[in-house]
């Protein structure tokens, strides 16, 4: 394989995308395999994606990268959805459609979140509420940022509740995008030179850019879950638009082209560690 090639079949690292005056970086907590017969096994019962060898790591597995988001803007930092935590669970003890889980990356990146002003996550899942369940042991007073979630999501009772088109940083609009669950949402970020969509997970690969009917097998509502697919397409498709897709392996940011998610240009760069 192409070093390029690669980049489809391993865990994120870190990268960032500038949008003009708000900067997005995908901070990485590790990845879960998904086993790629069974995750799609609903809507492609003959397995085509099993063909999508690019995909797939070396335990013929697709690789689901975690990780979080931070977006900085002029005065303020926000950050979305809080990893896997400090977890690491072999395959065999995890749920047939997945293989091993591991988190915990989070750690190397600590000094990068600090003074966050509000963490806002995309929808109730392990993969997403990880650190935040945890208490975000050892990031500062992180643990006090009002924490933010969808209408709906089955959250603890002190956090705050979220609804379409609430803006919930200056620029940054919640986008209603239910169906893998009650409340998921994902987001849209208006910088002042492009804007940028965070899909959460409304997709797991992009081979569903392509495929949108693909649906995974945990989707709460399967028609939901397609309906806010290409509710969250219409919007990438918007010209000087980038996506977010913290699962992609190790291309989270992209772009829709002919109908295929394509790594964003000059925007995949690996950013240094803070100084
Ligand atoms: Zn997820």
């Amino acid at each position: 394989m192409t070093p390029a090639a690669v980049r489809w079949a391993r865990p994120g690292r870190l990268q960032q995308v500038v949008l003009g005056d708000v900067v997005v970086t995908y901070v990485p907590d590790g990845f879960v395999e998904l086993d790629p017969g069974a995750w799609f096994s609903r809507d492609d019962p003959n397995r085509v994606f099993r063909t999508h060898k690019e995909l797939l790591g070396d335990a013929g597995m697709l690789v689901a990268s975690v990780g979080v988001l931070l977006l900085e803007g002029p005065g303020w930092r926000l950050l979305v959805d809080a990893g896997l935590g400090p977890t690491r669970v072999p395959a065999s003890d995890t749920h047939p459609a997945l293989g091993a889980m591991h988190g915990g990356d989070l750690v190397d990146h600590r000094p990068r979140l600090r003074d966050v002003d509000a963490v806002v996550v995309t929808h109730w899942h392990d993969d997403h509420v990880g650190w935040a369940r945890a208490g975000w042991p050892g990031f500062g007073n992180l643990r006090e940022a009002p924490h933010l979630v969808g209408t709906g999501e089955p959250a603890p009772s002190h956090w705050g509740r979220v609804s379409d088109g609430d803006e919930v940083a200056p620029g940054v609009r919640v986008l209603a995008t239910p169906g893998h669950t009650a409340g998921h949402v994902s987001l849209v970020v208006a910088g002042t030179e492009q804007r940028l969509v965070v899909l959460g997970d409304v997709m797991h690969s992009p081979v569903q850019v392509a495929q949108p009917h693909l649906g995974s097998c945990f989707e709460l509502d399967a028609h939901e879950s397609r309906r806010s697919r290409s509710r969250v397409l219409d919007e990438l498709a918007v010209p000087g638009t980038l996506g977010a897709a913290t699962h992609f392996a190790d291309v989270p940011f992209g772009v829709v082209r002919g109908g295929r998610w394509e790594p964003s240009d000059g925007a995949s760069m690996v950013v240094p560690p803070p100084g």
